[in-house]
């Protein structure tokens, strides 16, 4: 069974009814599948009005819409604190899947290594679903549950994410460590945003590491202690390996456990200097 609803209330309408695999771009549904043929029922919400594009929300932020592709996000006209968001989006596969994959495909995935995941968490992102029972809004550090493992319920979709307006604030950067330069699946990122407070110091801060436990990580022991220090290069010096705690780097073909460890902590290092004007 095919669907291919142009409508949110057309697809929340057959979410209702069946059960149905959700197809947006595509790019992790069909290599996926691997030599298998489609045998689920696919609901395509490719064509769906409105959900495509990113836009300012007058008092209330950003809203990035489910559909907005990487090479959107590549170009769209944003300030400085979504500089970590379209770093990421370069590095997302290549510039065919970046036309092609969606945000909201990247988060709903769930892969430890989704190179999304960290620079929407530095953007307190917050995840919009609806269905036929009505809207949520859940927090993306409480949306990404684990491994391929997401709060969204069957019948349901994901229609966007909000990004609030005090954390579209400062600036920020994004850096991806693969075993090559392109077209690579990340052995670590991270995303940094630093907004500035009184006299030179840090306002606030968001350090986000992903790839190196089951879902990417805000490192909140080392965003509190960023937070009063001189917005400057000594805040490198600050960033220590034991502010890495709530992590549990994975040993496997792409890499060590202690490799990923030292390499997490010299990625903030050099992100948080990316952050500095
Ligand atoms: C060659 C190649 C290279 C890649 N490189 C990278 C990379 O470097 N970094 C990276 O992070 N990813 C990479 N990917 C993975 C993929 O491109 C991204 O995760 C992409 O953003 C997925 O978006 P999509 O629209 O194609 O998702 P789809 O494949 O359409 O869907 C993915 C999952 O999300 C669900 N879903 C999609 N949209 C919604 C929605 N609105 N509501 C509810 N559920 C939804 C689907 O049901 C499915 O489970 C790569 C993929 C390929 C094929």
């Amino acid at each position: 069974m095919y669907a291919r609803p142009t409508t949110v209330d057309a697809a929340l309408s057959l979410l209702a009814e069946n059960r149905w695999t959700v197809l947006a771009g595509g790019t992790d549904f069909y290599p996926g599948l691997r030599d298998r043929a489609v045998n689920e029922a696919v609901l395509d919400i490719s064509a769906v009005e409105g959900l495509r594009g990113i836009r300012r929300d007058d008092d209330d932020g950003w809203r990035i819409g489910a559909l907005t592709t990487w090479s959107d996000v590549i170009t769209a006209d944003l300030p400085p604190a979504f500089d970590a968001l379209k770093l990421a989006a370069r590095e997302v596969g290549s510039v065919q899947i970046q036309n092609r994959a969606t945000v909201a495909g990247n988060i709903c995935n769930a892969s430890p290594a989704a190179d999304g995941v960290p620079p929407l968490l530095a953007l307190d992102a917050v995840v919009e679903t609806d269905s036929a029972q009505g809207k949520r809004q859940v927090a993306l550090s409480d949306f990404v549950l684990g491994n391929r493992a997401t709060a969204l319920r069957p019948d349901e979709i994901v229609t966007g994410f909000a990004i609030p307006a005090g954390a579209a604030q400062g600036r920020s950067h994004f850096i991806k460590l693969g075993a090559r330069k392109y077209l690579v699946i990340s052995i670590a990122m991270v995303a940094a945003r630093l907004e500035a407070g009184d006299g030179g110091k840090v306002g606030d801060a968001r350090v986000s590491v992903g790839a190196c436990s089951a879902v990417a990580q805000r490192m909140e022991g080392l965003e509190q202690a960023l937070i009063g220090k001189p917005c400057d290069e000594t805040l490198a010096g600050i960033v220590s390996p034991a502010h890495f705690g709530p992590l549990s780097p994975i040993d496997d073909v792409r890499a060590s456990t202690g490799y990923r460890s030292e390499a997490a902590c010299e990625l903030v290092r050099r992100g948080l200097l990316g952050c500095l004007p």
